[in-house]
């Protein structure tokens, strides 16, 4: 390729959600989505992170100067650059979600400049994508759940999550009781998961677990704060379900920490550098013998998913599911509990001028 990269533009999106969300750790009401699109010989290409809208501020002043005037090419060698630059401001965290926006634009721009579908310069290894559905939030009341659960089955989900933990913990009766009704809604064929989003002390989340066996759960995700990687390795060496964590991980060296500690490792693209963290940090859970689960941005996550053999499957997280194809034109269904991966050139998305309604900047 002998173009080279042009203006590099942000936008921010808040989305609000239906009604207050929670989890057992933090409450919200809207969604921020920064957008970075790349361009280079008449191509654009999309990337956007879940984060502030700082992260938009991050990627003009300090990672456009670097990215333009780049060989499309060379994403790798870009990436590299835009790593080192972060060196004083700390290269983890909001820095890197904005990394991983421009990284995903950057993969998203050399795709449609090869006219070829994203997945398949990634090295597809599959068509489509599992999905489990996630949601469950703990503000919702019995029939908010029993409505998420019927789009799930609708969709064809064989794996569920809720939120427990609810209040840091404090109402662990109605943690279980809602566990128990998911159970009922969804039937015996689908496999369950929690996610306490590390509401739970290492004591607590011992106990809950031992319930959460007897419930049949299969996934209990960040029992504990997921800082807490002893606590992790404690918990994985005494409870039968799969203990999980890593939507956090910002690089090679915490995906390398949390790895013995876990039964799966979660990646987010929008967190971990992009496609090309996210591939850093999956062969690290390969070297441990472990699989990766997709966290959250589902439609985001379907090219590089498609194109890593120790997928285990990708979060259609409800927010996401819900504003990504308000965000964007293309983006991916899921049919029969999985991800169909876009043969468009690229990603296949493409900004919404629907979205415009929804921009703040
Ligand atoms: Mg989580």
């Amino acid at each position: 390729m002998s173009a080279v990269v042009g203006e590099v533009r942000t936008r921010v999106y808040r989305f609000p959600t239906p009604a207050p969300e929670a989890d057992g750790t933090l409450q919200w009401d809207a969604t921020t989505a920064v957008t970075v699109e790349v361009s280079a010989d008449g191509c654009t290409g999309l990337g956007w992170t879940y984060s502030s809208a700082a992260a938009a501020a991050v990627v003009r002043e300090e990672l456009a100067g670097v990215v333009r005037e780049q060989d499309p090419a060379d994403v790798r060698r870009t990436w590299t650059a835009m790593h080192r630059a972060g060196r004083n401001l700390g290269t983890r965290g909001l820095f890197m979600q904005a990394v991983s926006a421009v990284d995903i634009a950057l993969w998203d721009l050399k795709a449609r400049l090869l006219d070829v579908p994203l997945a398949d310069l990634l090295g597809r290894v599959r068509d489509r994508v599992p999905v489990y559905g996630s949601g469950g939030f703990t503000t919702y009341d019995e029939e908010q759940l029993a409505e998420q659960v019927d789009g799930w089955r609708a969709a064809g989900c064989t794996a569920m999550k809720i939120k427990i933990a609810e209040s840091w913990g404090t109402r662990v009766d109605r943690d279980l009781a809602r566990v128990r009704q998911l159970r009922g809604l969804a039937g015996d064929d689908v496999a369950l998961m929690v996610d306490a989003n590390g509401g739970y002390s290492p004591g607590q989340a011992r106990r809950v677990g031992a319930e959460l066996d007897d419930l049949g759960v299969v996934w209990f995700e960040e029992p504990v704060t997921s800082d807490d990687v002893a606590g992790l390795g404690l918990l994985r060496g005494v409870l039968r379900c799969d203990v999980a964590a890593g939507e956090y991980v910002a690089d090679v060296y915490e995906a390398a920490r949390l790895a013995p500690a876990v039964d799966c490792l979660q990646l987010d693209v929008t967190r971990c550098g992009g496609y090309t963290g996210w591939l850093r940090c999956a062969a690290l859970a390969a070297a441990n013998g472990l699989q990766v689960s997709g966290h959250c941005a589902p439609s985001l996550h379907a090219p590089v998913a498609a194109a890593l053999p120790e997928l285990r499957h990708v979060e259609w997280f409800a927010d996401h599911a819900r504003l990504e194809p308000l965000l964007v034109e293309g983006a991916p269904t899921v049919e029969d509990g999985a991800l169909v991966v876009s043969s468009a050139p690229g990603h296949g998305m493409v900004l919404s001028e629907r979205a415009e309604e929804w921009r703040t900047g």
